[in-house]
């Protein structure tokens, strides 16, 4: 198949998610435009890894259109940006960790247009993203995903989750399930300290024992303990997803406290310890609740 396509956002993620349809266009023919806001991201990108940087308008005419954007909001404003430019038969696939509401209303405006939406927000950080490994998880028809599937270059992973929404909605979940399990672990670890534990041994007894997270094994000990917090993943996006899965919870009408507590916290965290930070500088508000760093 060999499709255009446009990769709209050239952020964290955009940018190897996008080398990757580069690559694929090579290998397998077809083109692989880029369109960013800042257009100096997009020029770099083709030097860099052989996508052609585009207009808005001309992006519109690909064949599959990708978006990986901070949230819906955003999304909303490009869709308006180059809604008159669309044709019929494009599928939009928007990878920005979204709202369930702001798909099924972005599906069916593009609906209007001939443009079939599909929520395929994705997991596996920037080094999933670098590797093409990430986790697709898509909401929207099946038949639709089995159309774009051999153009999802930087997958290692797809999985149809359900209708439209479905996609966004169980990414917030599991991101809302990474903030529990990194502010759980923080907790017990700014506890121990608090005790009088050495709290590098302690963190590796909890990795080989069942205690252990993705956040305990693969964060806090790289990004806490050393004191770097090196930005891959905003606090501010990670606040929006764990606040988007409390959206999800009450429009179910589920109770889910943990959840609802993560949320107030991480919100918390955000504006005190700073949105542009990384997502484990989150552990700062922690500490400055015990008054004890995790080191
Ligand atoms: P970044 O902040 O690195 O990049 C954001 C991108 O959005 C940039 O290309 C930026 O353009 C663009 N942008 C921001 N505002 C606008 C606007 N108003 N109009 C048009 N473009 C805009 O974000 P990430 O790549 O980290 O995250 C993108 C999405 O992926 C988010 O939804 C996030 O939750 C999700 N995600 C992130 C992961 C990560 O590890 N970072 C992992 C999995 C999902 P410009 O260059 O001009 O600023």
């Amino acid at each position: 198949m060999s499709e255009t396509t446009a990769f709209l956002g050239l952020g964290a993620m955009g940018t190897p998610m996008a080398a990757h349809l580069a690559r694929r266009a090579r290998e397998a023919g077809g083109r692989a435009l880029v369109w960013n806001r800042t257009g100096a991201k997009a020029t770099a990108h083709a030097r860099e890894h052989g996508s052609e940087a585009v207009t808005l308008s001309r992006a519109a005419r690909a064949d599959v259109i990708f978006s990986c954007l901070p949230t819906s909001r955003e999304v909303d404003e490009v869709v308006g940006a180059l809604e008159a430019d669309l044709r019929p038969g494009t599928v939009w696939v928007d990878c920005t960790s979204g709202h369930p509401e702001a798909a099924r209303r972005q599906a069916a405006r593009l609906s209007e247009r001939g443009v079939a939406f599909l929520d395929a927000p994705v997991s596996g950080g920037t080094a999933g993203a670098q590797a093409g490994t990430l986790t697709v998880m898509v909401g929207g028809a099946a038949g639709v995903l089995e159309r774009v599937r051999p153009v999802l270059a930087f997958a290692g992973k797809v999985v149809h989750v359900g209708g439209t929404g479905a996609g966004f909605a169980v990414k917030a979940v599991n991101n809302a399930l990474l903030a529990v399990n990194l502010w759980a672990a923080g907790e017990g670890l700014a506890a121990l300290a608090r005790a009088g534990v050495d709290v590098a041994p302690a963190l590796e007894v909890i990795n080989a024992s069942s205690g252990r997270s993705n956040a305990s094994e693969n964060l806090v000990g790289q990004r806490v303990l050393t004191r770097e917090f090196p930005l891959t993943f905003g606090l501010g996006l990670l606040a929006k997803d764990v606040g988007i899965a409390a959206d999800v919870v009450r429009a179910a009408g589920a109770s889910a406290p943990v959840l609802m507590q993560t949320e107030a916290l991480f919100r918390a965290a955000a504006t005190v310890v700073g949105a542009g930070e990384d997502h484990t500088a989150a552990l700062r508000l922690l500490e400055q609740m015990n008054g004890q760093e995790i080191r």
